[in-house]
């Protein structure tokens, strides 16, 4: 069974029918890129993922656990699913260091001690292990982007979901960011990530999934998509993008 198994999901917001039937299985190791253009549902479909979304018909099951709106079930999830957004979301009157520990000691219920040092060990990872002590206004939005990874992280997911992150970051400072995905993803690590950077998806990705009016419009290697769209839809978009 693949990791992340999405299986005729459907999603309404009210009356607007936002999901028409997503299906998409990603395997453990596997780095998937999603584009499409805005409002294509890209972000509904990974907080439903996570679990910050309900959604009304067919199924989500993440490392054998069937994603539901359930709270405890939701809690349980937030230990396999890590997500990171494009405003980077920490906590701004906690150091680096306590915003990375702060889950692992609430949920996990760690010790402090065992929690500082996977904080440090994920602050490694991300080359910022000098700004456990800093607050995260004192970072640039690039730092600040690494550590919203690195505090993902520091929950041990099974998989990582990443909305958009560097679409915020001015442009010297997405390449250090992508950098780190690109480690993380050779190290093995499961990567669903929203992006609008093509040449990431195509360098680094596995499989890439063009999502259109809800829907998965075309998938597959990267190469071969941008190489070879069979829609007019992917066809305009890469135009748009490329
Ligand atoms: P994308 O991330 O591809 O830009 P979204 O998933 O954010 O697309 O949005 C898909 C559609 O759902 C859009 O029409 C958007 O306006 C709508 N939508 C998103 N979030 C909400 C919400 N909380 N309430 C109502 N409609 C929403
Ligand atoms: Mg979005």
């Amino acid at each position: 069974m693949a990791l992340v198994n999405i299986e005729q999901v459907h999603k309404y917001y009210g009356e607007l029918h936002v999901l028409k039937g997503i299906d998409l299985r990603v395997k453990a190791g596997e780095v998937v890129s999603i584009i499409g253009r805005s409002g294509s549902g890209k972000s509904t479909l990974l907080r439903c993922i996570n679990g910050l979304e309900d959604y009304q018909q067919g199924g989500i099951v993440v490392d054998g656990k069937e994603v539901t709106s359930d709270e405890v079930q939701v809690r349980r999830l937030a230990r396999s699913v890590g997500m990171v957004f494009q405003s980077f979301n920490l906590f701004p009157h906690l150091t680096v260091g306590e915003n990375l520990m702060l889950a692992p000691r609430l949920v996990l219920k760690q010790a402090r001690e065992e929690a500082r040092e996977l904080a440090l060990e994920m602050l490694g990872k991300v080359g910022l292990a000098d700004k456990f002590d800093q607050y995260p206004d004192r970072l640039s939005g690039g730092q600040q982007q690494r550590v919203a990874i690195a505090r993902a992280l520091a929950m041990s997911p099974k998989v990582l979901l990443c909305d958009e992150i560097t679409s915020a970051l001015d442009p010297e400072l997405v390449g250090e960011v992508l950098k780190v995905l690109e480690e993380l993803a050779a190290e093995g690590i499961t990567l669903i990530l929203v992006t609008h950077e093509m040449n990431f998806a195509r360098d680094v990705g596995d499989r890439v999934v063009f999502m259109h009016q809800g829907k998965v419009w075309e998938s597959g290697p990267a190469e071969e998509l941008f190489a070879r769209p069979r829609t007019a839809e992917l066809q305009s978009f890469i135009n748009a993008v490329l």
